[in-house]
């Protein structure tokens, strides 16, 4: 009897370290529950069969590469967009593959903080400023490709697409890079243009106006062929 007590008591420490594994890998799913893909990457990505160096994946037939732009589904179904950075494939103890991309993000006009009314009202919605903020998401996040425009490109297109955006400027540590005041002004009101709004523009000055601004309704702006500015008319 007292021999078999003895094994059981020298058999403790074998049994302890073989549930070293197990409970990583309960710590793993619940770190997978709450979301938290960053913590799973910080502990998965030094095994050995982790892959932390695609170029590309494949994803509901379209394939996507490291450095391309990211329309990412959120939780209230709004999108929002990122930079692929890093794929990643990781294995967990139960060699279960996770998958997961890094992504640089891109805010939109509604996470801009500190910004006054004035300076929002010549944003545009489908405007977007990349950010110094990262996460790993999972790939099944992915809706779809993303195209960024300069706001020169963006003014030219003549059909606006759900996956279409512009920047005009980077949005780090909650301030706008070049800042809102250097950016290109239009119209009589000297403010940055927000192709949102209805602008005429001045076949002299080649210059855009607020409709609101030089008090044309877009009835009457439309039956306009040739507009001339109320400072090229002077
Ligand atoms: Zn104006
Ligand atoms: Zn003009």
């Amino acid at each position: 009897m007292s021999v078999s007590q003895e094994q059981k008591i020298t058999s403790t420490p074998t049994l302890k370290e073989e549930q070293i594994p197990q409970k990583r890998q309960s710590q793993i799913s619940n770190l997978l529950r709450r979301k938290d893909f960053r913590s799973v990457v910080k502990i998965l990505q030094t095994d050995n069969k982790s892959r932390t160096n695609y170029q590309k994946l494949k994803y509901q037939n379209q394939i996507y590469h490291v450095g391309q732009n990211l329309c990412i589904s959120g939780d209230n179904r709004s999108i929002y967009v990122a930079k692929l950075i890093k794929i990643v494939k990781l294995y967990d103890d139960e060699d279960n593959c996770l998958p997961f991309i890094k992504v640089r993000w891109f805010c939109r006009k509604t996470e801009l903080a500190g910004l006054s009314k004035d300076c929002l009202d010549c944003i545009s919605e489908n405007e977007v400023f990349k950010t110094n903020e990262f996460d790993y998401i999972e790939i099944e996040s992915i809706v779809g490709l993303a195209t960024i425009l300069s706001f020169e490109e963006y003014d030219q297109i003549e059909e606006l697409y759900d996956n279409v955006f512009f920047t005009r400027a980077q949005y780090v540590n909650e301030k706008l890079l070049p800042p809102f005041q250097q950016w290109k002004k239009v119209c009589i009101c000297k403010k940055p243009a927000n192709p949102d709004l209805k602008y005429i523009f001045c076949d002299l000055c080649q210059r855009w106006f607020h409709l609101k601004c030089i008090g044309l309704s877009q009835d009457q702006a439309e039956k306009i062929n040739k507009y001339i500015c109320p400072e090229c008319k002077n």
